[in-house]
């Protein structure tokens, strides 16, 4: 049977480098739900929806259309027919993202999204989030969830985004696991029956082996 891997934690622990890589070794596909929300986000930014407003994003968390490609090796994601990839990584999208993702008919919307994504994938597939594990696919047949101390997870992001500084890296970042781990909604959070792996002092490398070994037991 297909094999599903559900990989979850707050941003800047490794969460998708992990994710790409093992699928790759594996021969699975791979799909990244942040960046649906990211998507939808953008969608929601480059259409005037007001973003204080639960109301107004709810009515229309229905119209775009976030079609994810899962490939591991070059990961799609287009919104009615447009390559996202980058738009979907600016800063504006980022301190936004998760006030659309909060709402629930957006999660719902997009839940339905994964669910049917992961039914597709013939010989399985790896899944990244914050709610795989517990609300997604509560029945995935590996759930990781990983942590790294604030400190790491802002210095491999500021890493990543040009020109950006550590300490307002940091501070972005834990107000958007604030707000992802407080929402009503299928929060950041860890499944009972997930294992934990702290990447706080592994490499990728190491990180990625521990995922894949757990996958082959
Ligand atoms: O993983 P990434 O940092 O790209 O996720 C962007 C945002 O999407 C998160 O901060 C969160 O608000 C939302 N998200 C979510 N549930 C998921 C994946 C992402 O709410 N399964």
């Amino acid at each position: 049977a297909a094999v599903i891997v559900a990989i979850d934690g707050p941003s800047g622990t490794g969460k998708s480098s992990t994710s790409k890589a093992v699928a790759a070794q594996l021969g699975l596909s791979y799909l990244d739900t942040g960046a649906q929300y990211r998507a939808i986000t953008w969608w929601m930014v480059n259409n005037g929806i007001d973003l204080t407003d639960p109301t107004a994003i709810a009515a229309v968390a229905g119209k775009a259309d976030i079609v994810s490609g899962t490939d591991p090796a070059a990961p799609t994601i287009t919104v009615d027919g447009t390559d996202v990839a980058g738009p979907i990584r600016t800063t504006e999208v980022t301190s936004k993202v998760s006030a659309v993702s909060a709402v629930p008919e957006v999660r719902a919307r997009i839940t339905d999204l994964q669910r049917s994504i992961a039914k597709g994938a013939e010989v399985g597939i790896v899944v990244e989030g914050r709610d795989i594990g517990t609300t997604v696919l509560p029945d995935a047949d590996l759930k990781i969830f990983l942590t790294a101390s604030p400190e790491a997870r802002a210095a491999r992001r500021s890493g990543e985004v040009k020109g950006s500084d550590v300490k307002a890296t940091q501070e972005a970042l834990v107000a958007r696991d604030k707000a992802d781990s407080s929402r009503k909604t299928s929060p950041l959070a860890k499944a009972g029956d997930a294992v934990e792996v702290d990447t706080t002092e592994l490499t990728l490398q190491q990180v990625i082996e521990c995922v894949v070994t757990l996958v082959e037991e």
